[in-house]
C-alpha cells in the first residue's frame, strides 16, 4: 500500500498542503472536539484548546485562540493517514502563531498527549512499513494511542479489558503466575516469552474472566492440574492426577484427610 506523503519536496503542492481554510480548521477543531468527549477523554487523552473560546467570534479571530498542539493535530488530522512531514507542520503552526518554534515538537502528540500519532519507526497498523525519519502519521481521532489504553488499564485492572489483549495489558503484559514479561528471553526453556491464555478454572470455558496472561512456561509447567487465582496464584487443585507426584506418605496423608473431612459431614 503506498501511504502519500505530505512535505516541501514539491513546492507547488506544499503551498496548496498549507491552504487550508480558518472555515474549515473551525471544523475540524469541532470534530476533534467531538471526538475528545465522545471517544477518548475516559482513557486520559489530553485536551489541546482552552475551554473559554468564545462561540460567537469570527473564523479568524477563532483561529486566534488555537494552542500548537492543536493545530498540529488540525493539520495531521487534514492529511489523516499520511506521513506528514514535522517541517510542513511547523509551517503550518507558524502561520497563526508567529513566533512558534521553527521546528515544532510533533511527536508529543503522541508520546505526551497519548493522541493516536505515529512517531519514526513505528509500524502503521494493517500496512507493511514504518514510519520515515522526519515523518509523523495520525492513525485516527477516535482512538486513543495504545498506549493510553495500557495506562488505563493499569488503573483500572482486569475489568476493564475487553479482549485478551487488553488483558494482557493489564497485567503489564506479564506472566500473572511468574512475572516475566512478554517478548523477554525466557532462561528457563531459551525461548521468548509469549503470553498464552491460560484458564483459571480449567472446568471452566475460556471466557475472559476465567482467563490470566501465563507464559509457556507456567502454561506447560501447570498443566491442567490446579485451580488459579486473578493473581496467578494456585488456589485448589483441579486434576487429582497431580497427587501421583507426591510421595506415597504424602499421598497416605491425603487419603487420611480426605477419609476424615467425609466423615465429618
Ligand atoms: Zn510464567
Amino acid at each position: 500500500m503506498e501511504i502519500k506523503k505530505i512535505d516541501f519536496s514539491n513546492p507547488q503542492k506544499s503551498a496548496e498542503y498549507l491552504n487550508i481554510t480558518e472555515e474549515e480548521i473551525r471544523k475540524i477543531h469541532n470534530k476533534i472536539v467531538f471526538s475528545y468527549e465522545t471517544y477518548l477523554k475516559a482513557y486520559g487523552v489530553k485536551k489541546l484548546w482552552r475551554d473559554d473560546i468564545p462561540t460567537d467570534c469570527t473564523d479568524s479571530e477563532f483561529v486566534s485562540y488555537l494552542d500548537a498542539k492543536e493545530l498540529q493535530l488540525i493539520f495531521l488530522y487534514k492529511y489523516l493517514n499520511c506521513f506528514v512531514h514535522k517541517d510542513i507542520v511547523s509551517a503550518f503552526v507558524r502561520k497563526y502563531i508567529k513566533n512558534a518554534a521553527f521546528d515544532q515538537q510533533v511527536r508529543h502528540l503522541g508520546s505526551q498527549n497519548f493522541w493516536y500519532v505515529l512517531n519514526k519507526g513505528v509500524k502503521v497498523p494493517n500496512a507493511d512499513i514504518t514510519v520515515p525519519s522526519g515523518y509523523n502519521y495520525l492513525v485516527s481521532i477516535e482512538m486513543p494511542n495504545p498506549k493510553a489504553v495500557a495506562e488505563a488499564l493499569k488503573r483500572t485492572g482486569r475489568l476493564g479489558a475487553r479482549n485478551f489483549e487488553e488483558l494482557k495489558m493489564a497485567y503489564g503484559n506479564k506472566c500473572a503466575t511468574c512475572g516475566i514479561e512478554e517478548g523477554k528471553k525466557d532462561t528457563r526453556n531459551e525461548g521468548i516469552v509469549v503470553l498464552q491464555q491460560g484458564h483459571m478454572n480449567p472446568r471452566k470455558p475460556l471466557t475472559l474472566d476465567n482467563t490470566i496472561p501465563q507464559c509457556q512456561y507456567c502454561n506447560q509447567t501447570y498443566k491442567d492440574y490446579f485451580v488459579f487465582n486473578e493473581f496467578g496464584r494456585v488456589i485448589a487443585v483441579n486434576n487429582p492426577l497431580i497427587l501421583l507426584k507426591s510421595p506415597k506418605t504424602v499421598q497416605d496423608e491425603m487419603i487420611t484427610v480426605l477419609l476424615k473431612e467425609r466423615e465429618n459431614k
